[in-house]
């Protein structure tokens, strides 16, 4: 399959890729490019002109600042891997980062493109001829959806590793436009709708330029559980993030738990946080508490799997994951 034709700019300042993005509507910026290679070559993506981020050396920092580790949006997930802050305080963001794609993929692909991240369908991950024999769908601007026929929205999954993750530790996003700057928890980032999942892909002509990500008090536990297909390299199937605060008495002071590969963004099932506050684990609560989760959470067949079965796996890997942090 051929990229399309397009033009590419490789600005040294952040400034200068703000301008241009500003400056022209078909444009797209590039991190890594792991994602947006491969649509650009299914035609799903079709700007004329790209933006990389790859020579503005400020976003390929990592930092501590007071409380809180700032990670430059163009860091690689490799440079999160190996970073000794991350691996003593983040051992979830760790296996997180650990867990997508290849060794290969790992080295260029970038913490910000992995938190912008497209939604994914069996119906709209195909190369434009295999599209070119259904109807378009709401996706690519189309009147359907071929997984929901009866909705009137795109159910598109989220599939992306280490956003929930990076909700549950509670993350921030510095999104910077030609106006304006701004900070916003990680969780209002996505928009819950599957055609324009997050704010850049709403079009608000921003960059995602830092996460700050508070460093945790020693008595958080955090654990991530990924399922998938192909154990080698695969996108998950339903991806959980754990964390939780346990207080003196080893009881939970606050809980977090995040699914992904589970709806159009990261889903927080909330009525789990309540049912773990203040209480001792244990293996009812545990199972208890997964038998919620799965309640408040709406998979669609964008894959080959059944609804049915994710939750069933959901279940199994919320259990694991919340016994991991517990020791139990
Ligand atoms: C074979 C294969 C396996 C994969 N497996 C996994 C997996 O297991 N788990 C997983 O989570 N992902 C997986 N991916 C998807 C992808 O590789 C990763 O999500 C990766 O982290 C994307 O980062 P990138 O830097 O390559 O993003 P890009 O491809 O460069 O960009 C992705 C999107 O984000 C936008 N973007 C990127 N950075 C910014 C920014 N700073 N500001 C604004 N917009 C931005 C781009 O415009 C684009 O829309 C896989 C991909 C392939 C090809
Ligand atoms: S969920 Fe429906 S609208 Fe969305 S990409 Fe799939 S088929 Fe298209």
């Amino acid at each position: 399959m051929r990229l399309p034709e397009f033009e590419y700019f490789e600005p040294e300042s952040l400034e200068e890729a703000i301008n241009q993005l500003a400056k022209n509507n078909s444009c797209t910026i590039i991190a890594g490019g792991t994602d947006l290679v491969v649509a650009l070559k299914q035609r799903l993506q079709n700007s004329r002109y790209l933006i990389s981020l790859d020579k503005i050396p400020s976003l390929k920092k990592i930092t501590k600042k007071d409380d809180a580790v700032i990670i430059g949006a163009m860091s690689t997930l490799d440079d999160i891997i190996n970073y000794t802050l991350i691996k003593e305080k983040f051992p979830a963001l760790r296996k997180a980062a650990w867990d997508v794609g290849s060794p290969l993929l790992r080295s260029i692909a970038t913490i910000g493109g992995n938190i912008c991240l497209n939604t994914r369908c069996r119906f709209y991950n195909q190369s434009l001829f295999w599209r070119s024999s259904r109807e378009e769908c709401f996706k690519v601007g189309g009147n359907i959806c071929h997984v929901a026929k009866k909705k009137n929205s795109c159910v598109s999954t989220f599939s992306a590793d280490i956003p929930p993750v990076l909700i549950s530790y509670g993350a921030r996003v510095k999104l910077v436009g030609a106006n304006e700057e701004r900070v916003i928890p990680l969780e209002n980032f996505y928009s819950g709708d599957g055609r324009f999942p997050n704010v850049i892909l709403s079009g608000s002509k921003e960059i995602l330029t830092e996460i700050e990500i508070p460093i945790p008090q020693n008595n958080l536990k955090s654990c991530y559980h990924k399922y998938r297909m192909r154990e080698s390299i695969d996108f998950p199937l339903i991806g959980v993030s754990v964390a939780i605060q346990f207080n003196e008495e080893k009881r939970c002071g606050d809980a977090r738990i995040i699914i992904t590969g589970a709806g159009t963004g990261p889903v927080e099932p909330a009525q789990v946080r309540g049912m773990l506050l203040n209480k001792k684990l244990n293996a009812n609560l545990i199972s208890d508490a997964a038998e919620a989760a799965v309640t408040e959470i709406y998979p669609f067949k964008t894959t080959l799997i059944s609804p049915r079965y994710k939750r069933e796996v959901a279940k199994i890997i919320i259990s694991e994951a919340i016994r991991e942090v517990g020791g139990i």
